[in-house]
């Protein structure tokens, strides 16, 4: 079998589509803040990437690149002037951030009904209790990317393996709200393989490249990989997920791509959301 692909570039472009036809509501086009301590990488990347989008979208954008050495003073007082500043509707603290500012601590500060990336308690709370103000951006990408496809979600066996606030857990969560039977594994998981092969649907959020193997996959289950790698290559890097691609696109029924899949979809729905919370506020 060689599993058909979960384009996340083609669903993504469905959701800007939408995004610019939502500009027509607003006399003022909403805004979305993206603050960045630091200069790792692959946040700069990110960064410059969101800003691009925003600037297509129509979506004003403002970033805020802060220096390594910012304290959480200082970083305190910044997020506490987005949340006042009535000119932005939505903002993001940029993760991860260095190791001297408490992240649980920022991201509490976060006006709820502004936060972009639904990091805040109240807003993890609300989705939990399955009554969202806003959606996570990646898992909310994984699921507009299955819907694109027409992939079934009720009823069916899915595994989510990781169980981060930002990736595994939150999916989790919205799998379980659209009627998934759900299960997380995670580093203590024991006999993860029988678990995998137990999955109609596999969601690896684990952070290792070629993490799960064709012989964790039964013939036919959609594959969806969430993982994105740098792994050394010549004098850079190579972009690659969790999953071992070719072989277990072999058995999978459908398969995300990386990069073009669910990284893809993590910006759009940034994106969505500020919308989202604009017209809220209008
Ligand atoms: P993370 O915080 O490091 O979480 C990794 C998860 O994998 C943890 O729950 C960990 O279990 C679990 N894990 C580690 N080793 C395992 C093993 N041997 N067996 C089973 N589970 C194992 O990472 P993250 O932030 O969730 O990110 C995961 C990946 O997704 C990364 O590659 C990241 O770059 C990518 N990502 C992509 C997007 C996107 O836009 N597409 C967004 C976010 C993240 P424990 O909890 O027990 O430690």
């Amino acid at each position: 079998m060689s599993a058909r692909l979960l384009s996340g570039k083609e669903a993504a472009a469905k959701v800007f589509d939408e995004v610019k036809s939502a500009m027509r509501a607003f006399t003022q086009p909403p805004s979305l803040a993206v603050v960045q301590v630091g200069s790792d990488p692959a946040s700069g990347v990110y960064v410059n990437m969101k800003e691009k989008r925003c600037l297509e979208c129509g979506i004003r954008s403002a970033v805020f690149r802060l220096p390594e050495n910012t304290t959480e003073t200082e970083l305190s007082e910044l997020i506490s002037k987005l949340n006042s500043d009535q000119t932005i509707d939505a903002f993001l603290i940029q993760l991860p951030l260095p190791e001297h500012i408490n992240e649980a601590r920022m991201l509490e500060l976060i006006r709820p009904d502004k936060d972009a990336d639904c990091f805040h308690p109240y807003n993890f709370g609300r989705l939990a209790a399955g009554n969202p103000l806003v959606l996570p951006c990646t898992p909310a990408g994984v699921l507009v990317l299955l819907d694109h496809y027409g992939i079934e979600i009720e009823g069916k066996r899915a595994l989510v393996i990781g169980r981060s606030n930002i990736a595994g857990k939150p999916l989790g969560l919205m799998l379980l709200a659209r009627h998934a039977s759900v299960t997380w594994a995670h580093s203590r998981t024991r006999n993860l393989p029988d678990l995998c092969r137990e999955a109609e649907l596999i969601f690896a959020a684990v952070g290792k490249p070629n993490f799960l193997t064709a012989d964790m996959v039964s013939p036919g289950a959609v594959v969806v990989d969430v993982g994105i790698n740098r792994v050394p290559s010549g004098d850079g890097y190579v972009l690659r997920g969790d999953v071992d691609f070719e072989a277990v696109s072999e058995r999978a029924s459908w398969i995300t791509p990386v990069p073009g899949g669910v990284g893809a979809m993590t910006i759009a729905m940034l994106l969505s959301n500020c919308v989202a919370l604009a017209r809220a506020r209008l």
